[in-house]
């Protein structure tokens, strides 16, 4: 019999938290049993800066999975062709900025139309990687609804690394599920309400996020400025 919808895991949390590593770890983990499988990433450059959503991260040591293919679109994913090759389970990285179309609006509904598709077309399994809402401070739709449709949602934790003495160590060192973002000439958090949900054109050079316990994440407004979405440099 069909399911409705594949099942989904979604790993997700902040900066650091090993999200990707979980999801290499699975990847790691079908091959040693012989289960066949195809990794998709959003298309779209974030290092090029097209489009990058607040939260988005660029980590040094960002290494492409060989086989992970970029596409630009969920609906790009050709599953009939997988299936028929007996591939039944996905993987998709940074999964979260498949949820906007080209001119950064969040697409509706794109959860259950793709997942369903997916699974009549026969998908068993889709594991997807990236930052959710309280990792980011974004409303990413994509997320919402993995939740709302009954995904398993495995949120990896990093350490607080909150600046407790200025800017000199030690840091927080607290669990943390967040992500903050902050300007690094003058260490000041962005006020989280006047965050817009993607970031303006352009790289931001000043952005800078880290992982944050709850105490760190909700700050007095005199330790927050507002976000500029003018900011150029
Ligand atoms: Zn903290």
């Amino acid at each position: 019999m069909t399911k409705v919808l594949p099942e989904v895991t979604v790993y997700t949390g902040p900066m650091g938290a090993g999200k990707t590593t979980r999801l290499y770890g699975k990847m790691g983990e079908l091959t040693h049993l012989g289960v066949p499988y195809e990794a998709y990433r959003p298309g779209v450059d974030v290092r090029e800066v097209v489009i990058a959503p607040r939260g988005y991260v660029v980590s040094a040591n960002e290494a492409l999975t060989p086989n992970c293919t970029a596409v630009e679109a969920l609906g790009d994913i050709p599953v009939e062709e997988l299936v028929r090759r007996g591939i039944k389970t996905i993987f998709l990285e940074e999964w979260f900025m498949f949820g906007f179309d080209q001119q950064r609006r969040p697409i509706s509904g794109l959860y259950r139309e793709i997942m369903g598709r997916w699974a009549l077309a026969g998908i068993e399994r889709v594991y997807a990687a990236g930052l959710d809402q309280g990792a980011s401070g974004n409303q990413f739709g994509l997320v919402l609804d993995a939740r709302r449709y009954g995904a398993k949602v495995v949120v990896c934790t990093a350490r607080c690394a909150y600046p407790v003495n200025g800017e000199r160590d030690p840091k927080c060192g607290r669990v943390a599920r967040n992500s903050q973002i902050y300007d690094v000439r003058d260490n000041r958090v962005f006020d989280m309400e006047t965050l817009p949900d993607l970031l303006p054109e352009g790289l931001r050079l000043n952005d800078r996020y880290r992982a944050v316990c709850t105490e760190h994440l909700l700050l007095p407004s005199e330790q927050t400025k507002p976000f500029d979405p003018m900011q150029t440099e």
